[in-house]
């Protein structure tokens, strides 16, 4: 796995050339997601999601994404971050990790050959002809990210999750307010 001293920053982009963006860090991992969801939304076997911190993902263009509200597996759905011109998936929020962390589409990077999953998720519902490297853990649903992250990663992490629960809890300080009628 690429660590921070091996690190050469990523770059990507949407096929227009509208938004371009730098990773300045590794992807803290890169799940294979074989998931409904993200077979519908792709239109292919599976996704390739490399995890970074929002702050660690640089716009390199002035436009402003156009953010989506997308079912997702959890039923909680994602936010899938678009290009406004020709609406290629960039990244995605997920509730879980909150704005805080993006999962960048691996496939928009400029050499996404460099990277492959770090583990494959949601194998229950993998396309039959999907053969999955030998290797490489696989998980029938999804995981325990301490028993799968690197220790830099779990490090970050560790760093992020007070402002994660702080967005949490503001989030579910909201959803009390809203009155029932
Ligand atoms: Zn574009
Ligand atoms: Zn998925």
């Amino acid at each position: 796995m690429v660590t921070t001293e091996s690190y050469a920053p990523l770059e990507g982009g949407c096929t227009c050339g509208t938004i371009r963006y730098r990773m300045e860090a590794p992807p803290l991992i890169i799940h294979g997601c074989h998931c409904t969801y993200c077979q519908c939304e792709t239109g292919s076997a599976f996704a390739q999601n490399a995890l970074i911190e929002s702050s660690l993902l640089t716009s390199l263009t002035p436009t402003q994404p156009l953010f989506v509200l997308t079912p997702s597996h959890s039923g909680q759905s994602q936010t899938i971050a678009r290009c406004p011109k020709c609406f290629i998936a960039i990244w995605s929020h997920y509730p879980g990790g909150a704005a805080i962390v993006s999962f960048v589409r691996v496939g928009t990077l400029d050499q996404p050959n460099d990277y492959q999953p770090n583990i494959h998720i949601y194998t229950s519902t993998k396309r039959d002809w999907v053969v999955l490297p030998e290797g490489i853990p696989a998980v029938e649903e999804f995981y325990d990210l301490k028993t799968y992250w690197s220790e830099e990663s779990w490090a970050r992490m560790e760093k992020m999750r007070p402002v994660i629960e702080e967005g949490r809890k503001k989030k579910a300080e909201e959803a009390s307010k809203v009155p029932s009628s």
